[in-house]
């Protein structure tokens, strides 16, 4: 047999950079080292308090005949489940006061699945033979986005300005100078927080996007994963939800400690909607109903809010400033670091200026120590500029892992970017 991929199967099946970096994370848990310092992967923590909370809906799912058929043996309508949509739209209403309604949201298996989606509706090959692209207003952006385009170069990245914010602090912001919407582009898309830097777009910067994406008659995606209403791991309490009719939303369940029910949530115009739910029916017939049955409860109660509020944040809050001020403490003067002000997500994002090894060199020596981060130059996509080394000089390090093991994994990097630096210690 000579068996032939298609250009589709070539661009999506045969392996990417974050592939290879995942199976190498996998590959490294699997040994089972306890050594194995694990700040690569993009995992949430085992919070205790909110563990308990699904297990006892499993508990009570389990107890109850309806309850446990409707859990796994009915196929759901491709939107979603009828009664977790409505209790995600009258959650939205009630909270944040937005005129939206069970046509504007369904359900995904996962986020990472709805981008697949929204970008390939959005962007690619047009019928009238053109090309479109989606727009990233800042780069470094989640490296989930990068090998998702089925047709070719359909992302495009602007680089950021870098404001110093404190010591050893800087802030990423979009340059709005520099950044031009073309009309080749389909829809901009920004995550908030950001993944990989722990960036929270400022609400002018939003408002700002918001702006040009109106006028120029295309969506603006806002990548929800971490934000709010849930999981709600933003630091900064200035940041607002955004919403209007040409904004695509996405929620996720997966940071509130269910990644392995794969539900994404979508709230956007209805006939994005239309389109999602046309696309889950074609591509899997219905999504994944576990997650929706384990949180409508507290979706229709309010409970999740709570529990984001006060369990959630606060846990990685902590967190973050752990890893911040042991990063402060190791790290010290020994050689040039930044480290972007963490105001989100699970994640620090660490800059080296003149480092003079590439961070892919910095990950191979990390990895040979059982240190495992992601060298930064994953989350550059869609941006060219050759000359930038900054892409070259940055890491993301997850904070979600215990304690000793972000210290102790700190620890090893501050020893190979002071060896790599001319600067044993
Ligand atoms: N978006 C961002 C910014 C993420 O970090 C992730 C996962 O880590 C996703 C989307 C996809 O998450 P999921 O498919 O688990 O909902």
């Amino acid at each position: 047999m000579t068996l032939q991929f298609s250009n589709i199967g070539q661009r999506i099946a045969q392996g990417s950079g974050i592939g290879e970096l995942m199976d190498d994370l996998g590959a490294a848990l699997a040994t089972g080292d306890p050594d194995i310092k694990m700040l690569g992967g993009g995992q949430p923590a085992q919070i205790p308090e909110v563990s308990e909370v699904w297990r006892k809906r499993l508990q009570e799912i389990a107890a109850d005949t309806v309850a446990s058929t409707k859990f796994l043996s009915i196929y759901d309508p491709p939107q979603g489940n009828p009664a977790f949509v409505k209790a995600i739209a009258s959650l939205l209403r009630d909270q944040f006061g937005w005129d939206i309604s069970e046509e504007n949201i369904c359900q995904t298996s996962g986020g990472q699945t709805a981008f697949f989606y929204l970008f390939n509706l959005l962007a690619g090959e047009m019928p009238d033979g053109s090309h479109r692209k989606i727009l990233f207003p800042l780069v470094p952006e989640y490296i989930g986005y990068a090998a998702q385009g089925l047709d070719k170069e359909m992302f495009r990245a602007f680089r950021p300005e870098i404001e110093e914010t404190g010591p050893h602090e800087f802030k990423y912001h979009i340059d709005f100078e520099k950044l031009e919407v073309a009309d080749d582009v389909a829809a901009l898309c920004v995550s908030r927080p950001t993944n990989p830097t722990g960036n929270v777009l400022t609400n002018e910067e939003v408002a700002h996007l918001s702006g040009i994406a109106k006028e120029k008659g295309i969506p603006l995606i806002i990548d929800n994963a971490y934000g709010a209403p849930f999981p709600n791991i933003i630091f900064t309490e200035e940041a607002k939800p955004f919403w209007a009719e040409h904004i695509i939303l996405t929620l996720s369940l997966s940071k509130l400690g269910l990644p392995g029910t794969r539900t994404g949530i979508v709230i956007g115009p209805p006939e994005v909607i239309k389109a999602l739910s046309s696309m889950t029916a074609i591509t899997g017939l219905a999504n994944p109903s576990t997650g929706q049955h384990i949180t409508q409860k507290l979706m229709e109660s309010g409970e999740i809010l709570s529990l984001s509020r006060e369990t959630i944040l606060p846990y990685y809050r902590k967190k973050s400033r752990i890893a911040q001020q042991a990063a402060h403490e190791i790290f010290g003067e020994k050689f040039a670091w930044r480290m972007h002000r963490s105001e989100g997500a699970l994640f620090l994002w660490f800059w080296f200026p003149g480092l003079p090894i590439p961070t892919t060199e910095l990950y191979q020596r990390l990895k040979k120590r059982k240190v495992l981060v992601i060298p930064g130059h994953h989350f550059f996509f869609g941006c060219d500029e050759q000359d930038w080394k900054h892409r070259q000089e940055c890491i993301r390090v997850s904070f979600a892992m215990a304690e000793n093991t972000v210290r102790e994994g700190l620890e090893i990097i501050a020893e190979e970017v002071a060896t790599a630096s001319g600067n044993s210690l």
